[in-house]
């Protein structure tokens, strides 16, 4: 078939009629499909159901520290020495926190924001105009930290190998400029893996301000789809490379177990060096005794070393990979036959990421609601909600069953012609 630009006014009017009863048909069976938010399956959480089974009354650490008990802020050893080695650190630069990471990544920039960082002139929350790097698109939770604290969210864009680093490069001349969020393994939402030289070059810049941080959100460091671990994205550890630029100060690293056991019931660490650790440790604890370390230990068990984390991703990656291959299927099919459009192909993560042609994202959003299909809103994935171009869509393949991720695709992709063709003829 020949792509829409190629078409007659007719030929684009005959399309229209047809994809219109589709539309219609899809409409008359009333569905609710949601492909809003990557939330494991409940078969993915299924594979962490023994996870408590194997504490089996005995709650003692290997050092025989009890963790129903109050201490060991930091969290247990053995948990730590799990992150330390997945993210490629010393376990003692690991701090364990409870369930969730974004609500450490919160908590570390309220830090800056009330005491300022270790090398701050003056508390964040004293700078007027502050501002804040957002790789675009990104994931819409963290621009709402940033946002809600007070930064300017600047948009940088995101290429194959990351942000685009000639423009970073610029923008950390702004002394205002305090940092940058990163998801360097499989990006949320477009599925990127930064390249070594744009890890290189964000460890080694010089930054106008002298408490720059970079905010290492390796969310996805073990959530690959391919058996095959050579097809693996790999990072440096960021830690050292900073330091060996003499920026040892410059990144805070961040995980979590909520895609490897139970999203919400699961563990979340930083990792920084030893200066922010014990600046930070200062504040945290006077936050918080300790926190759970019975989770903390169940989860070494279950899972006591890398080696482990990885084979238990392969049996997520067993349930995940045919959903991504249903949503490429869908895509490929209804709409390989124009350029008009693109979509991601990612190795690991949790998204797709569509873009359709500019200016239709926000109609076609709509028109799936209508038709009783959910999706993140049209520019979430931009700071402030707004994608310049209307173009990007996030597509969450892991929740729904495959049939239905099946309907929801064909309906995306009619919704996407529909608008297309549309806007086509208006230009015609
Ligand atoms: N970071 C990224 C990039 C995410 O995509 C998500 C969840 O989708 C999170 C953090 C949330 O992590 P947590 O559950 O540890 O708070």
């Amino acid at each position: 078939m020949k792509g829409y630009r190629d078409m007659t006014r007719e030929e684009l009017l005959a399309q229209r009629q047809e994809l219109n009863e589709r539309y219609e048909k899809y409409k008359a069976l009333n569905l609710t499909l949601d492909m809003t938010r990557g939330k494991p399956s409940p078969l993915q959480l299924d594979l962490s159901n023994d996870i408590y089974d194997v504490l089996n009354g005995d709650f003692k650490t290997a050092k025989g520290q009890d963790t129903r008990n109050y201490g060991i802020a930091e969290g247990i050893e053995e948990i730590r020495a799990v992150f330390g080695e997945i993210l490629g650190t010393d376990k003692d630069n690991v701090f364990m926190g409870n369930s969730s990471s974004l609500n450490q990544m919160y908590d570390a920039i309220m830090r800056a924001m009330v005491f300022g960082e270790v090398d701050s002139p003056k508390p964040w929350a004293q700078v007027e105009g502050r501002k804040w790097l957002c790789p675009t698109p990104g994931y819409d939770r963290h621009f709402r930290v940033t946002e809600t604290l007070g930064f300017e969210l600047i948009p940088v864009p995101i290429t194959e190998d990351g942000p685009d680093m000639d423009i970073v490069e610029e923008l950390v001349k702004d002394e205002k400029v305090k940092g940058i969020w990163c998801v360097p393994c499989y990006s949320n939402p477009d599925g990127i893996v930064y390249s070594e030289e744009t890890c290189d070059r964000l460890a080694r810049m010089e930054t106008a301000a002298s408490d720059f941080r970079i905010f290492w959100d390796n969310a996805y460091v073990v959530h690959h789809l391919s058996e095959d671990r050579n097809e693996w994205g790999k990072l440096p550890d960021m830690l050292s490379l900073c330091e060996s630029y003499g920026h040892a100060n410059r990144v805070y690293e961040f995980a979590s177990s909520s895609k490897i056991t139970f999203a919400g019931g699961g563990i979340s660490c930083f990792a920084c060096n030893k200066d922010n650790m014990t600046y930070a440790k200062k504040y945290l604890n006077a936050q918080t005794i300790c926190t759970n370390k019975v989770n903390q230990l169940a989860h070494a068990r279950f899972l006591p070393n890398a080696e482990a984390v990885y084979q238990h991703m392969m049996k997520h990656a067993a349930i995940l990979r045919p959903k991504f291959e249903e949503c490429q299927k869908v895509l490929n099919e209804e709409l390989g036959f124009d350029d008009l459009w693109h979509w991601t192909n990612p190795k690991g993560g949790y998204f797709v990421s569509f873009y359709a042609m500019p200016g239709t994202a926000t109609k076609i959003v709509s028109m799936c609601k209508e038709a009783g299909v959910a999706l993140t809103p049209a520019g979430a994935s931009y700071p402030y909600g707004k994608d310049p171009q209307d173009s990007n869509i996030r597509l969450a393949p892991s929740f729904p069953v495959i049939e239905d991720i099946e309907k929801a695709v064909r309906i995306l992709t009619i919704c996407a012609k529909i608008t297309a063709v549309d806007k086509l003829l208006e230009d015609l």
